[in-house]
């Protein structure tokens, strides 16, 4: 099954994938994460996204396009994917159509998570994520059991740098200009689904996993 998240920042996109992958047993493609591995390498890629990321700007399109075509055609993607924080503008997902199309492969659910911009800061502000796995907690709408500590392996919790206000306040500009309009290309389509983000976490992953059922 090939399953496409899409949502503002910190709608929650992470904190879902991360159960509907293991439920499903297919790989969890987030560019952003895929960035963040680059630069912690210091590869070129990660060189040429660091700063754009640094400000709360989207990274060009070729350089983000890149680092998906090559993910895809790896051979764990053949059973299914979910991509969560991409497309993230209308010439990436027309970039996408044209690579799927190629793999003889199509995207079978576009769910969008809702959460209301106030929301959103909150969310963003207070999150921390494990320096190990990657899983996302919150100070106050998601602690872990201990602070500090991942309740899955132990790992110390870090904030991100892009998480500050300044920063989110950017990126949701961006999604605004430039993301939130893709909800029409998929629409279109008629692959989009609706699940409001702003319920209880398993709230929202009983509500996609009866989408994904149906
Ligand atoms: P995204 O990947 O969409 O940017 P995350 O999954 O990292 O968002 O979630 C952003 C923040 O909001 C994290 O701190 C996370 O713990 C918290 N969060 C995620 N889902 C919920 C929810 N349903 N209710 C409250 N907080 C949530
Ligand atoms: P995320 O982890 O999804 O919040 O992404 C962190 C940052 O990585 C974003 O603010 C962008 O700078 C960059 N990024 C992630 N995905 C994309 C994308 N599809 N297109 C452009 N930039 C991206
Ligand atoms: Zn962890």
């Amino acid at each position: 099954m090939n399953i496409l998240f899409m949502g503002p920042p910190g709608a929650g996109k992470g904190t879902q994938a991360a159960v509907i992958v293991k439920e499903l047993g297919i790989p969890h493609i987030s560019t952003g994460d895929a960035f963040r591995l680059a630069i912690k390498q210091g590869t070129p890629v990660g060189l040429k996204a660091k700063s754009f990321i640094d400000q709360g700007l989207l990274v060009p399109d070729d350089v983000t396009i890149g680092i998906v075509e090559e993910r895809l055609q790896q051979s764990d993607c053949e059973k299914g994917f979910l991509l969560d924080g991409f497309p993230r503008t209308l010439s990436q997902a027309e970039a996408l159509d044209e690579l799927l199309t190629r793999m003889n492969t199509s995207l079978d659910h576009v769910i969008n998570l809702n959460v209301d911009r106030g929301l959103l800061m909150a969310r963003l502000t207070g999150r921390r994520i494990c320096t190990v796995c990657g899983a996302s907690y919150h100070l106050i709408f998601n602690p872990p059991k201990q602070e500090g500590v991942c309740d899955i392996d132990g790992g110390a919790l870090y904030q991100r740098p892009d998480d500050n206000e300044e920063s989110v306040g950017k990126r949701l500009d961006e999604y605004d200009n430039k993301t939130a309009p893709l909800l029409h290309f998929y629409e279109n389509k008629g692959l989009l689904r609706q699940v409001n983000g702003e319920n209880e976490i398993d709230v929202v992953s009983a509500e996609i996993v009866s989408l994904l059922r149906g």
